[in-house]
């Protein structure tokens, strides 16, 4: 399968000359199964309309367009380049989309909906001239028709996100964004007067059996494309919490499991190409990696597993 990045950028579109070599589009990744004319896209930040635009090129040579579309989350950044997916206005075009919901008085057709309404856009949702299935989805394993396998995985972020694992023809691609380590949620300091020896010792243990979790998850990947939105010492100053990965972390929690390549992704909007440019420098120089290959992702980057 071929992966492609069309959008790196993590929580808002960042455009400008300090970020045109990695790129300012938020977060959507395609698989592209060639020899199946199968097409995956993983999450609809900005960076979808440009795949979009490409898609009605192919779309103009073949008549029809069908394409699985998994949301991690329904965070803006996610969704937010769903409304100028050029395609959803082509009648000929077929889309599933999967995602997780968190209220359950609430679809996933309703959450996406709530962009596509005239308050926030032209266009209402029921005037949309595609073919449309909203699918629910939870942790499981999931045949996708194809021998395309999925594996999808709760991670850590302040709403509910999906960790993604596709297996097609012995090859694996694996997402986790956006997500941290699990933590003991409970006091830790036997000073404070809210400590309780047994609530403490229990959060550990549930944090260690989600950190193993994912672990297993992300085993022996060919890709796994991991949220690095923070540098170890951004998060440990303030950024516990926000449900973002230091880049420290995940190359770490790659290497244990494996992985033979690991992108870094989800960058935050602060940092500029000549800041990851350094980073690459310090972190990806592969001395302490053993089999795994780091990079930092970039808009228009395709790799092939
Ligand atoms: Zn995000
Ligand atoms: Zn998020």
């Amino acid at each position: 399968m071929i992966v492609k990045f069309w959008g790196v950028r993590g929580s808002i579109p960042t455009p400008g000359s300090d970020t045109a070599r990695y790129g300012g589009n938020t977060v959507c990744v395609e698989l592209n199964f060639t020899d199946i004319q199968r097409r995956i896209v993983i999450d609809a930040g900005s960076g979808l309309r440009l795949l979009g635009n490409d898609l009605l090129v192919e779309k103009t040579a073949c008549g029809s367009l069908e394409a699985d579309v998994f949301l991690t989350h329904t965070h803006l950044d996610h969704i937010i380049g769903l409304p100028f997916f050029a395609p959803i206005f082509q009648p000929e075009t077929r889309l599933k989309i999967y995602g997780p919901v968190t209220c359950e008085d609430e679809s996933l057709e309703t959450v996406i909906g709530g962009q596509l309404s005239y308050r926030y856009f032209p266009v209402r949702q029921q005037e949309l001239a595609a073919h449309i299935d909203y699918i629910n989805l939870a942790e499981g394993c999931f045949d996708l028709g194809n021998n395309i396998r999925l594996t999808t995985k709760y991670l850590n972020h302040p709403l509910l996100c999906l960790g993604l694992r596709f297996e097609y023809n012995g090859k694996v691609c694996c997402t986790a964004y956006d997500t941290e380590p699990f933590q003991n949620l409970f006091v830790t300091d036997s000073r404070d007067p809210a400590f309780d020896a047994i609530m403490a010792h229990q959060g550990e243990a549930a944090a260690r059996e989600e950190n193993r979790r994912v672990a297993d998850f992300f085993a022996d990947a060919d890709l796994l494309i991991h949220d690095a939105q923070y540098t170890q010492h951004e998060y440990d100053a303030s950024r516990k919490g926000w449900g973002h990965s230091p880049m420290e972390y995940a190359i770490k929690a790659a290497m244990q499991s494996d992985v033979k390549r690991l992108a870094l992704f989800h960058h935050d909007p602060m940092r500029t190409d000549a800041q990851l440019d350094e980073l690459t420098k310090m972190l990806c120089d592969g001395r302490h990696m053993g089999d795994t290959a780091v990079f930092f992702a970039r808009e228009g980057m395709q790799v092939e597993i």
